[in-house]
């Protein structure tokens, strides 16, 4: 691939026949005015079921910097996504979503601050207009214990709207992962990173794709993807049962010494007590192998270079 433009823009679009065209006209409108015609426009169809592709192929014959993508059935956001940025042929990324809730217009002001010298420019939301109080509190809940649980730190109420630089997309591509939780993979990816305060509007046409299903899964692609800490809670478990064990077992003795307790009480109380604390501690182990092993299978880079300094030319070698 070459990265000869100066931008491109991934949009998904699912089931989006009703304000394609709509969106199309602002967005291109919006990169004409800061890219001219350097830029390209990658529609990704994610297996519509309504006209979207039709409507795509129209556009693409008609606008010379449109590309239309079409996927072999419904794959999901992030992996529309996924696709669309494999194509890229600009040295900037923007991903929208197609659904004009994300205002095409900001792409201007993120050039501008990719150009300071940032790697990605997140569009962070301020407000989420027309949006269910039931799914912003969810949301806000979602991001907040996510932050929690992970070490990778994933900025707050944030989308996968946002601009990176070619070097950040390449690597995200080169991420070969399968559960991709694509605002998570480009926080772990690290670099300069800044947000732009954007108020996200309602939906200009059609409904929401995303219903309570597909967002518990991605929260749990979220959550599985940047941490282990599930795995980890057997070794809670087991040390708290440890505890309650000891506990336990002075107060079976005592029983057993004073003559208290019923005939087979002590021997039974003991056994159930530490083989099942026994138990959790073997599954707090198994957890932790699994987890790593888990984390290496997602094959990621283990770290990325950001820069290196050097004297230019490079002294030279004396002898
Ligand atoms: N989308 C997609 N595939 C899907 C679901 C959604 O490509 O299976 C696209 C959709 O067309 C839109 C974006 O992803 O451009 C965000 O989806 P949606 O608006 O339904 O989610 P919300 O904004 O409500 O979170
Ligand atoms: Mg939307």
């Amino acid at each position: 691939m070459t990265d000869t433009l100066a931008l491109t823009i991934v949009a998904p679009c699912y089931n989006e026949e009703a304000g394609l065209a709509a969106f199309v006209a602002r967005m291109t409108a919006a990169a004409d005015a800061v890219a001219g015609s350097d830029y390209e426009l990658i529609l990704v169809d994610d297996g519509s079921r309504d006209r979207t592709w039709s409507v795509i192929r129209g556009l693409a014959s008609d606008h010379p910097r449109i590309v239309g993508v079409r996927l072999s059935r419904n794959h999901g956001h992030q992996l529309a996504v996924t696709a669309g940025l494999s194509l890229v042929r600009g040295r900037r990324i923007m991903v929208i979503d197609a659904d004009l809730q994300d205002p095409p217009e900001l792409v201007g002001e993120m050039i501008a601050r990719l150009d300071e010298g940032y790697d990605v420019v997140f569009g962070r939301r301020r407000q989420r207009a027309g949006e269910s109080i039931f799914k912003r509190a969810t949301a806000s809940a979602f991001y907040r214990t996510l932050a929690a649980l992970t070490e990778t730190e994933i900025p707050l109420d944030t989308g996968d709207f946002r601009l990176m630089s070619r070097r950040i997309v390449d690597r995200l591509n080169a991420m070969p992962e399968r559960d991709r939780f694509i605002r998570g993979m480009v926080a772990w990816l690290g670099g300069r990173q800044t947000e732009l305060l954007y108020d996200r509007d309602p939906r200009l046409a059609g409904q929401t794709n995303y219903t309570l299903r597909r967002m518990v899964r991605l929260a749990i692609d979220g959550l599985t993807g940047f941490s282990t800490a599930p795995l980890r809670l057997a070794m809670v478990l087991a040390g708290f049962g440890l505890v309650v064990a000891v506990g336990l077992m002075i107060y079976v003795l005592w029983g057993f010494l004073t003559h208290s307790a019923t005939p087979g009480w002590t021997s039974l109380a003991l056994i159930v007590v530490f083989f099942s604390t026994a138990q959790l501690a073997c599954l707090a182990i198994f957890g932790e192998y699994l987890g790593r092993t888990y984390m290496q299978s997602k094959g990621r880079p283990l770290y990325m270079i950001d820069e290196i300094a050097v004297r230019s030319p490079p002294p030279e070698a004396k002898g």
